[in-house]
């Protein structure tokens, strides 16, 4: 075996291991598996590809007579390296969420078949060589863009280019490959069919290409996986809302934030009136709906930057940043006759639901988040006590302190 062949062996061992990491690794990926089978496929049609390149060497090292097998199996080779790449894209736009359709690589995959077939008389298989790079380079720009898109606009990556780097160096080999062999077809003629450094180079650079590929890929897998597990530890499973955790960060950036310009900011407590009524009345299910429909009729009635957590059971805290106590009154009160006012339908028997309302702004760089939240929760109760359905302000913290 010439050292080419080695080579190229090595490179289908190599991408037949990936494939099946990326077949197994599917089969638990969730909501990822069709990217991630597509990915298995580009690994091993390229294992398959690099497979049929090393044979068509060998065939024509030990049989030089027969010239149509060789050029069978290098056209073959090379169909299987552009079917690769396009399952690698595939996955990619699966990946990414992006429509398959309309495409234009059923109408490429016949070119490239058509182009294979022309390419079996051997003064043609540089033709085929190019036209199969020319394709390759425009996949892998096509590729290079979306990732760098969805680098920069959903991972927000300060350097997006470093997602779509080894596209763009895969499209630059592709594209000087291709462009050699249509404007110097003898050169790539005498490569092909013979062992030489120029081959195992190639093999090389495609071996670091190859697992470049699938860094890339493993990059958006688990950024991926950041993404959904940042959003279960820090929403509601329920309402969809922020949770507790979540509403604390929250918290605490304002509260560094207002230490260090001043800005005020108030915290409202608002808890479910006679809830467990509602439980025992119309069932726990019926209450989980009560929830959600109180979620969504607080959450149409807040600016976009106020923050509206479930906090607890029953209980929902909104921060308002940049407003006084003086402010924030009229905003509670909207809030609670918008509840009062619009009753769950539970199949056709409405029910009923109203929140108390305590608020209470911060009272200053003396004053820390646990204190304001015990001021909060003071003048919840006292709009509980004071017959529910209400809203209560907080004493001014100096008050309150002396308590
Ligand atoms: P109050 O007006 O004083 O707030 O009375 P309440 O009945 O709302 O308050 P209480 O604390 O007595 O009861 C709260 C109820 O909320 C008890 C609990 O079973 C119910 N609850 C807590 N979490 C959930 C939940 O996720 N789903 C449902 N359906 N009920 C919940
Ligand atoms: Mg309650
Ligand atoms: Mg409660």
């Amino acid at each position: 075996m010439s050292a080419t062949e080695v080579a190229f062996a090595l490179v289908a061992v190599m991408q037949a291991v990936l494939a099946l990491v990326w077949l197994i690794g599917g089969w638990w990926a969730g909501e990822m598996r069709r990217a991630a089978l597509q990915w298995g496929a580009f690994a091993g049609m390229s294992a398959l590809s690099f497979m049929l390149l090393m044979l068509a060497m060998r065939s024509a090292e030990l049989q030089p007579g027969d010239l149509l097998r060789a050029e069978l199996l290098r056209a073959g080779g090379n169909v299987c390296g552009v079917v690769a790449v396009m399952a690698l894209r595939r996955g990619i736009w699966l990946f990414l969420g992006r429509s398959l359709r309309p495409s234009i690589q059923p109408l490429l995959l016949v070119a490239v078949l058509v182009v294979a077939w022309l390419g079996l008389d051997p003064s043609m298989g540089a033709l085929r060589v190019g036209f199969n790079s020319l394709v390759l380079t425009w996949l892998c720009l096509e590729m290079a863009c979306a990732l760098h898109t969805h680098a920069r606009d959903a991972l927000r990556f300060r350097w997006p280019l470093m997602l779509s780097l080894p596209m763009l160096i895969a499209a630059l080999g592709y594209g000087t490959r291709g462009a050699r062999a249509l404007l110097d077809p003898a050169s790539v003629a005498a490569s092909m069919t013979t062992h030489s450094a120029l081959n195992v180079g190639s093999a090389f650079s495609y071996v670091v290409l190859a697992l470049a590929f699938n860094a890339m890929l493993t990059v958006l897998v688990v950024a991926r996986l950041f993404a959904q597990l940042h959003l279960l530890s820090h929403r509601d499973g329920l309402t969809g809302l922020l949770n507790r955790r979540a509403m604390q960060e929250a918290l605490d950036t304002q509260m560094r934030r207002s230490r260090r310009n001043g800005e005020a900011f108030v915290l409202m407590m608002l808890d479910a009136d006679h809830f467990k009524a509602i439980n025992d009345q119309h069932g726990h299910a019926v209450g989980d709906q009560v929830l959600k429909h109180l979620s969504t009729l607080l959450h149409s009635g807040m600016r976009e930057i106020d923050r509206l957590a479930r906090f607890g059971g029953e209980e929902f805290l909104v921060l308002l940043p940049g407003v006084t106590l003086a402010e924030a009154v009229p905003v509670a009160e909207r809030l609670r006759s918008l509840v009062a006012g619009t009753p769950l339908t539970d199949g056709g028997t409405p029910i009923a639901v109203s929140v108390s309302i305590g608020i209470a702004e911060w009272g200053g760089a003396h004053e820390d988040l646990s204190r304001l939240l015990v001021r909060a929760d003071a003048a919840l109760y006292q709009a509980k006590q004071h017959g529910r359905d209400r809203v209560a302000l907080a004493e001014a913290p100096a008050l309150a302190a002396a308590v």
